[in-house]
């Protein structure tokens, strides 16, 4: 049985007129084959200009809780940002970038998030999602990165 007899026998048992559902998803199907993977598997990454700062702003906005916390910055958990930019104006050292916008000095960052915000989460560590004070030293830090 093909989709459109599918369809027609659902129109037939349920008595609704599917041909408006069928529509939608010939159009969502259209904008998928035209950008098959719109979500880059990595958005957004912390650098290692958080490192020393973890001033935290960053955690209080996310919308989906996805920072997890080193002792020295955050990093991001790649499969649950969603890529959204709220964090990215509010940290006052500019520690986060879009990966395709990653300077090359910090490439090694995109990993070193990935695998530190896993080792994190699968072995039970919650997410932070409260603002606290900044390390020690964070203020000069942030003066010496030029903020
Ligand atoms: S606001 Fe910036 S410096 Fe502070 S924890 Fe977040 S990424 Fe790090
Ligand atoms: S881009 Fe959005 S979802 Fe991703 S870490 Fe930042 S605030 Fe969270």
């Amino acid at each position: 049985m093909n989709i459109a007899q599918v369809w027609l026998s659902i129109d037939i048992e349920t008595g609704i007129d599917r041909r408006g559902i069928t529509e939608l998803l010939e159009a969502s199907t259209a904008v998928l084959s035209r950008n098959p993977q719109p979500r880059n598997p990595m958005p957004h990454v912390v650098t290692d200009k958080c490192n020393g700062c973890k001033f935290t702003d960053c955690v209080e906005v996310c919308p989906v809780a996805c920072f997890y916390e080193l002792d020295n910055q955050v990093v991001i958990h790649p499969d649950d940002c969603i890529d959204c930019m709220a964090c990215v104006d509010v940290c006052p050292v500019h520690a986060i970038y879009e990966e395709q916008d990653l300077p090359p000095e910090f490439a090694k960052d995109v990993e070193f998030n990935a695998v530190q915000s896993k080792q994190l989460k699968d072995s039970g560590a919650a997410a932070i999602t409260a603002r606290k004070d900044p390390l020690p030293g964070a203020a000069e830090r942030k003066k010496a990165l030029g903020y």
